[in-house]
């Protein structure tokens, strides 16, 4: 085509050729490898991804470059390299080379049936694959087949099978190195984080002979259970067979003794000792637990490839901490090896891999884990089930805050709309409860009790299972692995905090959250949302009579009473959190929240109230607002109706003097939310300050606290020098934040979010992933203002983003002190701050 000179040729793999994985891939480098610890491995060659480049654009190997190759057997197969295992590449070719005369050799050694099917194969898989010839004309077998798919080549094609062997393998490797450039391959390995022109290289290999006299055969074995990740030999032994090549007498055997069947440990017991010390010898020098294929002629085994085993999350971490144990490989190795959103699938249920799964809907995997229950449409269903020993979930259009104990009596939520950070979704991290939201698909009839999944309608009472990893909707009871916080887990959470790096906190709100925290080994709660305390039965009338209070005296009347509730509250937390900062946020949502929603419940509240139903409705339409996340929440509220942090914070401080009484001394920290400007945080200061006194007063005894503020809004990011100057803390509200900086609401983002991310207009969710380029910036901006006026000041983030392990890097890279997340994120958190702390550590000097 040009006047170009050749394309390299390929290299033979042998111990000192300068293979490289850049060049060659990594299945050339990993042969070298097993070359290296001499096992026996066939004749290999590497072409490396220019040529193959070259090929792909018409260009072509010297034939006498290629002759060598076939010096052997006269066989050779040809498989993909690409730089990484998982960027695939384009099928195996085997039984490149054989011909008429090869055949006619072949069938004096290996028989006439055997030679017939490795011709059988090769020439059926060229015409299809690589003449591209109608598949339906290659589908014979028995006696007649080869002439019969010879002679439909030559009909097809014109021509007769392409006899000369570099010939055939010029063309194979054309149609595999044009393969690699199809759009096809191009999106499948863009899909598994190739780039688009990722190069591939080609390995040639002398085939071994699976098919003839005696034992011979091919197979796969590897020592590890890809699912659990436990020490256990899997893999088969198929005699007389290799690939679509079948030859006489084939049978297939298990590797190890097995109740169903034959197996190669007995038949050939020294065949089978001899893989398993290959796969030690392979385990040790390739640092990794591998599955290696073979082919055994006549009582020989050949090595012809290893691959890394393909392994579930289970298995990735038992592997690595083994690995690491066995000193194979150093702990810090094994916590980069492990991804650490792959732990949260340890924290919970996991519907079985290996199991059928009958898909019915999907959504935003919004809280991991699996749970199977029976649908109920409303909170108190799901309690009343709860109340019968009956596992519910509760499938709903949208969760509200009075769903809160629904939500608890769940196994699992399921939402209509709604996205990573709507109401559900939040919640559901909270609890570690699996939870699906945003499932579009669903058409929820809650009058007629039913939810339209496509054609099929599900009633109330019907069992589904919740794959809140994957995000899909499964009819009926799939089959769970339990959950495996097995000492490979608590390992590798050790070798986290030897790591170092940034804290992590929980966000947790009640004492069984704050157990969670302990058990994940948070080093405190980094925020309490105390406003779920106000949804309890015993607490929400009080919480009504103070919103329809008319003066202070008498709001501070209502709040009189949630005040010992709120006390013992904070005095539980403070006890399981011994020795560990708890951070509490004051009052955030809107009033209207905790009114009721419809006329049955206004009337209800009438009657509690002893006012008239039009009072009630008037009240309730006059708090009602056009926006209430921007409306009257957080400090604002905490402004105009103060007696809600004064009460708080009085309950936060007795609680103080109480758990400091019984255990070590308490240091509470106060946050405040919503703040945009610093002189809500000097009011609200002012009021708190003096509560804190009047108690010390009261009580006799002196204690500390530490004051501070949450950075959601972009004008608090701006103004952090000044809030600084007023707060021993910042906290960043990356929820809020992220809301307010899109201007996109948290609750309805899920509607169009799958949109806007398909069509490319964000690269991901950004309540799920922190958005780097904007609301990063604001963070950036905020951390370096406050520093600046404020360098001891404790930053930390705690939205939904706490527990985000790209977003966790981001976050230590800008300078961070913690991230504080749901408490089952916990670990995916301390991995993933680990894993940073290890990749930013600055190298060690030389001596
Ligand atoms: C936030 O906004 O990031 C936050 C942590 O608060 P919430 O999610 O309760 O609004
Ligand atoms: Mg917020």
């Amino acid at each position: 085509m040009t006047s170009a000179p050749p394309p390299a040729t390929a290299l033979q793999i042998t111990p000192s050729a300068p293979i490289s994985r850049e060049l060659h891939g990594w299945r050339a480098k990993c042969l070298q490898r097993l070359v290296r610890m001499q096992l026996p491995v066939p004749r290999s060659f590497a072409i490396p991804a220019d040529t193959v480049r070259m090929i792909a654009q018409g260009r072509r190997i010297q034939p006498d470059a290629l002759l060598d190759i076939f010096a052997g057997s006269g066989l050779v197969s040809v498989r993909p390299s690409a730089a990484m295992p998982e960027w695939g590449g384009p099928g195996t070719v085997l039984n490149v080379g054989i011909n008429d005369a090869l055949h006619a050799r072949l069938a004096e050694v290996i028989g006439r049936d055997n030679a017939d099917a490795v011709y059988l194969s090769f020439v059926q898989s060229y015409a299809i694959h690589i003449a591209r010839l109608d598949p339906d004309l290659f589908t014979q077998d028995g006696p007649d087949a080869l002439a019969a798919s010879l002679r439909h080549y030559q009909d097809e094609m014109d021509q007769p099978f392409p006899q000369d062997p570099t010939e055939q393998l010029s063309e194979v490797l054309r149609s595999m190195a044009r393969a690699w450039d199809g759009p096809t391959a191009r999106l499948l390995r863009q899909a598994k984080g190739a780039p688009a022109d990722a190069p591939l290289g080609l390995v040639v290999q002398e085939m071994a002979l699976a098919l003839g006299p005696g034992i011979c055969g091919s197979g796969t074995i590897q020592f590890i259970d890809p699912v659990t990740g436990t020490p256990r030999v899997t893999g088969r032994f198929r005699g007389q067979r290799h690939g679509a090549t079948v030859g006489a007498g084939a049978e297939t055997l298990f590797l190890t003794r097995d109740d169903r069947g034959p197996a190669l440990e007995d038949t050939a017991p020294e065949i089978f000792a001899d893989l398993v010390r290959f796969g030690i010898a392979a385990r040790e020098r390739l640092r990794e637990e591998m599955q290696i294929e073979f082919v055994v002629t006549e009582g020989r085994i050949s090595v012809i490839d290893a691959t890394r085993v393909a392994r579930g999350s289970r298995a990735g971490v038992r592997i690595a901490v083994s690995l690491a144990r066995d000193g194979i490989i150093p702990p810090e190795e094994a916590l980069m090896r492990v991804e650490p959103r792959a732990l949260a699938d340890l924290l919970h249920h996991q519907v079985d891999p290996r199991a059928p799964r009958d898909v019915i809907a999907r959504g935003i995997d919004a809280s991991p884990g699996a749970a199977t229950g029976r649908i109920v449409f409303s909170a108190a269903s799901a309690q009343s089930a709860h109340a019968r020993g009956e596992p519910c979930i509760l499938v709903r259009r949208e969760t509200v805050p009075e769903d809160i104990r629904g939500m608890h009596a769940s196994v699992a939520v399921l939402t209509e709309r709604g996205g990573t950070t709507s109401h559900a979704a939040v919640i559901a991290r909270g609890l570690g409860l699996p939870c699906i939201v945003g499932a579009s698909g669903l058409t929820i009839d809650a009058r007629a009790r039913t939810v339209r999944a496509g054609s099929r309608i599900l009633h109330e009472g019907d069992e589904i299972t919740i794959d809140g990893s994957s995000g899909e909707v499964l009819a009926g009871a799939a089959v769970l692995l339990p959950p495996a916080l097995d000492d490979a887990f608590t390992q590798l959470m050790d070798w986290a905090a030897d790591a170092g790096g940034m804290g992590v906190r929980a966000n947790a709100d009640t004492p069984e959250d704050a157990r969670a925290a302990r058990r994940f080994q948070a080093q405190g709660i980094g925020l309490c949302r105390t406003e779920h305390m106000f949804f309890d039965a015993e607490r929400l009338p009080a919480m009504r009579e103070m919103i329809f209070a008319d003066t202070p005296e008498d709001r501070r009347l209502s709040l009189d009473r949630i005040l010992p509730m709120q006390r013992q509250d904070f005095a539980s937390l403070f006890e399981i959190m011994a020795g560990l900062p708890v951070t509490i946020r004051l009052f955030d949502p809107p009033l209207h929240e905790f009114l009721p929603h419809d006329r049955e419940g206004l009337r209800e509240l009438a009657e509690s109230l002893d006012l008239p139903l039009s009072d009630v409705t008037r009240r309730v339409e006059a708090l009602t607002e056009f926006n209430p996340m921007l409306g009257m929440r957080g400090v604002r509220l905490g402004i105009t109706v103060p007696e809600i942090y004064d009460m708080q914070a009085r309950a936060i401080f007795e609680a103080t003097v109480q758990a400091s009484r019984k255990g070590d001394p308490v240091v509470p920290e106060i946050m405040i939310p919503l703040v945009s400007a610093m002189r809500e945080v000097e009011l609200v200061k002012t009021r708190i300050d003096a509560v804190a006194a009047a108690v010390r007063n009261e009580m006799r005894t002196d204690f500390t606290y530490r004051l501070g503020v949450m950075v959601e809004t972009p004008r608090a990011a701006l103004r952090a020098g000044d809030i600084a100057a007023h707060s021993a803390f910042l906290s960043f509200g990356t929820n809020d934040l992220t809301q307010m900086t899109y201007g996109l609401s948290r609750d309805d983002a899920g509607r169009f979010m799958g949109t806007y991310v398909g069509q490319g207009v964000y690269a991901e969710d950004p309540f799920h992933v922190l958005d780097q380029d904007g609301v990063g910036e604001l963070l950036l901006i905020g951390v370096q203002r406050a520093r600046a006026q404020a360098p001891g000041i404790t930053l930390s983030v705690c939205g939904e983003h706490g527990g985000n392990p790209e977003s966790i890097a981001f976050c230590h890279q800008a300078g961070v002190d913690y991230v504080s997340c749901s408490p089952f994120r916990v670990p995916v958190a301390r991995l993933a701050a680990a894993q940073s702390a290890i990749r930013n550590r600055p190298p060690v000097p030389r001596s």
